[in-house]
């Protein structure tokens, strides 16, 4: 059991219908902080009352009071502002979410500075979805189109970056005039409710932005299969996913799913060497691998690949572990016990697959409980496990290739697909493989962007929709054809003419 700090704890509470309220059955759990161990807070233990409560504020501020009744220009000017209160408080949630996840200040404070974009962005999108007017094929008829809030929206956070993929559902969900229940990740939900002051701070009408925490199976499940949800925006693991999208399939939900992946980062001899070993150990170690989208294989020529090997061990030995507050730190703790011991059976099961384990390969106990060390195998083959499952940890596996259809032939063949990187100074072979490789988003020369101007999601058991950009909006729509007969006469159908 952690060490708890008694004389700072803070007690948090659920947010619903624009109120701070206990849970219903009286429970709350602790939250760690994962560098010093030290218990901080304590999150309310929320279940199946609570998100009847928070559904029902949901339904009945969609349907009702000052949410629909603004125009979408001050929808949109509501989230602008609460873009301008987030910069405000940019730092604050920063200290929070780095003291909840272990994420490394410098990383956690640009994430909640850029977070405020989403808003501004789909903020100024809100009044520019615009229907259309079909040319009919019938005499006499105005057709138009219209398109739609769908209702209340369920969004589900994992613990890597909780607010900035709550920005990537809740920014486009609210422009388009929805109402929100969010659940936040059990190992890290403070942020989401510090984030919930700032809406009321920004003036959201009581209902539209709700709060329900507690864990996946008490909260997560009844909000997922509640009959007045509408639409799911969920991210998290493989198996997480797939319970979600069984689960809103059964009436008819629309989702959209942001899973795993076991991205290719993928050099080739002619790559600047030195750029390519910098982006591979920016795709792996950033946020010690716990992003969804870390280059996890790195796919190297035969020809670069010892050499390449060896400088990269060189810049991954050069990391220094530590307190993530710190301005020198390269690479913080996991963020939760099973994660990390997650990360260090896939090592053993590396290990006894024949992998060569070239740096780490174990805990890094000196730094602090939850820390690993950054590991690099080599020799790793397509099929053995590392090559093919999420570690989701500072784990990076290597993989020899002969050419361009042998690298395409690798990277592809992995259940998942959400990102990969290509390293060429060949314009030719760099659109090539971006057209060939299954994967949602292709880097060249660079790897790790997100923008909110463009859509990310996932090909094969990566996911499904897309979040970020102008059509990430359309997730949270549905669309209306609306009929206008001008013509003078509505016949009789039972008269034969
Ligand atoms: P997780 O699937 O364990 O949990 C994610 C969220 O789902 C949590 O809030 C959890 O409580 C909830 N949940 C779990 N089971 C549920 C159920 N049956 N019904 C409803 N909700 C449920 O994932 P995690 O461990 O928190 O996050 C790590 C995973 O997230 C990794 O696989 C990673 O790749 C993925 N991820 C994906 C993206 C992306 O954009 N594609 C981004 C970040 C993380």
């Amino acid at each position: 059991m952690a060490n708890s700090n008694l004389a700072t704890m803070q007690q948090y509470q659920l947010f619903i219908d624009g109120e701070w309220r206990d849970p219903a059955n009286g429970n709350w759990f602790e939250t760690a902080n994962p560098y010093t161990g030290t218990v901080w807070a304590k999150i309310p233990r929320g279940g199946a009352e609570d998100v009847e409560l928070a559904v029902a504020a949901a339904h009945r501020a969609f349907k009702t009071g000052d949410w629909p009744a603004l125009t979408a220009s001050r929808r949109g000017q509501l989230l602008v502002r609460l873009a301008d209160v987030l910069v405000e408080n940019a730092e604050a949630l920063a200290a929070v979410e780095v003291r909840d996840n272990g994420k490394l200040i410098a990383e956690v404070l640009h994430q909640c500075r850029y977070l405020a974009e989403w808003y501004r962005y789909y903020g100024g999108l809100a009044d520019k979805i615009e229907g259309t007017v079909p040319p009919i094929d019938k005499p006499n008829v105005l057709n138009f189109t219209r398109h739609e809030p769908l209702g209340v929206c369920a969004c589900i956070t994992p613990w890597n970056s909780p607010l900035l993929l709550l920005a990537w559902k809740a920014a486009p969900a609210l422009a388009a005039g929805n109402t929100l229940v969010i659940k936040p990740s059990e190992y890290t939900s403070a942020s989401t409710l510090e984030f919930a002051r700032l809406t009321q701070q920004a003036g959201f009408p009581p209902g539209v932005f709700n709060v329900v925490t507690g864990f996946g199976n008490e909260v997560g499940e009844p909000l997922v299969r509640h009959p007045k949800v509408r639409k799911v925006a969920f991210t998290g693991g493989e198996s997480g996913g797939r319970h979600v999208n069984v689960a809103a399939a059964r009436d008819f939900k629309s989702v959209t799913l942001e899973l795993g992946g076991k991205s290719a980062n993928i050099v080739f001899d002619d790559a600047n060497m030195g750029q390519a070993v910098n982006g591979a150990i920016s795709g792996i170690f950033a946020a010690s691998g716990q992003t969804c989208i870390a280059g996890s294989r790195l796919l190297l020529q035969e020809s670069i690949h010892d050499e390449f090997l060896d400088r990269l061990i060189e810049t991954a030995k050069s990391a220094t572990l530590g307190d993530p507050m710190a301005a020198g730190t390269n690479i913080g703790p996991i963020t939760t016990e099973p994660q990390y011991r997650k990360i260090l059976d896939y090592i053993d099961i590396a290990k006894a697959e024949g992998a060569r384990c070239v740096l780490g390969g174990a805990p890094a106990k000196s730094v602090g409980k939850l820390f690993v060390q950054p590991t690099v195998f080599a020799d790793v083959t397509p099929q053995m496990r590392i090559a093919q499952e999420e570690v989701f940890g500072p784990v990076l596996s290597v993989l020899r290739f002969r050419d361009e259809e042998h690298a395409i032939e690798i990277a592809n063949d992995v259940n998942y697909g959400l990102a990969a990187g290509v390293w060429t100074e060949s314009l030719r072979r760099a659109i090539r493989m971006s057209e060939r490789l299954e994967a949602g988003t292709v880097w060249v020369n660079t790897y790790r962007s997100t923008s909110y101007t463009t859509p990310f999601g996932g090909y094969k058991a990566s996911g499904i929709g897309r979040e970020n950009g102008i059509e990430a909006i359309k997730e949270y729509l549905q669309t209306k054809s609306v009929w206008f007969y001008s013509g003078g006469d509505v016949a009789n159908p039972f008269v034969r003419r």
